[in-house]
């Protein structure tokens, strides 16, 4: 039912190129993938969680989904299916690293991980078997099961009764009272005895039961399928990754109510979505950040003004990674748009505090006036 390329391929996160990257695997990133990767924001969110919550997202073993990341689930909008993809696509962006936590067995047919795994009787392969220790009484050279020599204590204990001693068995052959830990007495652990055949095995034949498509198989049969934990990448400079929850929390700071993302209904009906909206003052701000490998064109300028003038806000803010090209900062003035931009998240931080407090104030002064 679920196979590795099924995990990564469905799901309504179709805008990441999902193909059957495994983490150890080095690919080929062109720039139009690495464009613009950063500002996703299950991958910032990610990205937080790593840098402030928990040092590493651990895999959960899932009979349904195969490998679940409740961490990641918990914080993100992602459905399961969709959280192993991305986390293997961070790790082929070197945000992530990798580390081999479990390896599991899936069915070699429908991938499934539902598989039972079944002990049967060598001699006849029924499934009917049960396990049971031996005892022996080496001075008589009697062997039997463990129960043999319960029942003959039981009995033993009926006919004294209020003289039974729990610790001691009887041998059945020549009734002699045998402590467990005398010198006289070898218990062997684990021989198995078929209901069906009545025959013993020291080792029964291990077989794997699908219970997505009912097929038995050997361990020759299985596939292998690792899960793996990720942490942050040490090559990540984490002063280079703008983040927007942090931006977020400081215009929470300064007095703003913030969401991110935040999503407006503009006069045309349409909802749209900014990566921060923020109200101060009877006043709605919106904030978008665009990420560049290297420079931020006018397009995404565009579609923030228009976006921006049927929501009708008062103020709208583009933070550009790292840069703007000169037509779109002149066409931000024309359109009185606020650009911010910067390559450190400190610079970019530093600048929006600055841009945002003015704002606020002036916005007092006037409802003041
Ligand atoms: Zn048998
Ligand atoms: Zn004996
Ligand atoms: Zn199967």
């Amino acid at each position: 039912m679920h196979n590795e390329n099924s995990i990564e391929a469905k799901g309504s996160f179709e805008s990441l190129p999902y193909t059957t990257i495994r983490p150890s695997q080095q690919i080929i990133l062109s720039e139009e993938e690495t464009r613009g990767f950063y500002s996703l924001r299950p991958v910032q969110q990610i990205i937080n969680l790593l840098t402030k919550e928990i040092n590493e997202l651990k895999p959960v073993f899932d009979l349904q989904y195969t490998c679940r990341y409740p961490s990641v689930e918990r914080m993100s909008e992602l459905k399961p299916h969709e959280v192993p993809g991305l986390l293997e696509h961070m790790t082929s962006y070197h945000i992530l690293e990798s580390h081999l936590h479990e390896k599991i067995i899936v069915c070699d047919r429908c991938s499934s991980p539902n598989l039972a795994t079944r002990y049967l009787c060598p001699h006849c392969k029924s499934m009917s078997i049960s396990k049971h220790r031996t005892i022996e009484h080496v001075s008589c050279s009697y062997i039997s099961i463990e129960d043999e020599f319960l029942i003959a204590k039981n009995n033993d204990n009926a006919i004294n009764e209020g003289n039974s001693n729990n610790n001691n068995f009887i041998c059945p052959r020549c009734k002699t009272k045998l402590h467990p830990n005398s010198p006289d007495v070898k218990i062997n652990e684990g021989w198995f005895f078929c209901n069906d055949c009545s025959q013993r095995s020291r080792e029964p034949v291990v077989v794997y039961f699908c219970r997505e498509c009912e097929r038995m198989m050997f361990v020759g049969d299985v596939d292998f399928k690792n899960l793996y934990a990720y942490t942050l990448s040490k090559s990540v400079d984490m002063s280079k990754v703008i983040l927007i929850e942090p931006i977020r929390e400081i215009l929470e700071q300064i007095g703003y109510q913030a969401e991110s993302p935040g999503y407006i209904t503009g006069k045309s009906g349409i909802k749209h979505r900014f990566d921060i909206v923020c109200h101060g003052e009877n006043k709605a701000i919106v904030i978008d950040v665009r990420y560049s490998d290297v420079i931020v064109n006018e397009s995404d300028l565009i579609k923030l003004f228009g976006a921006a003038f049927d929501a009708k806000v008062d103020r709208s803010i583009m933070i550009a990674i790292p840069d703007v090209t000169d037509a779109t900062f002149s066409l931000a003035k024309q359109y009185g748009i606020i650009v911010i931009k910067g390559k450190e998240m400190k610079d970019v931080s530093t600048k929006l505090e600055k841009v945002m407090r003015s704002l606020l104030s002036s916005t007092s002064h006037k409802s003041a006036i």
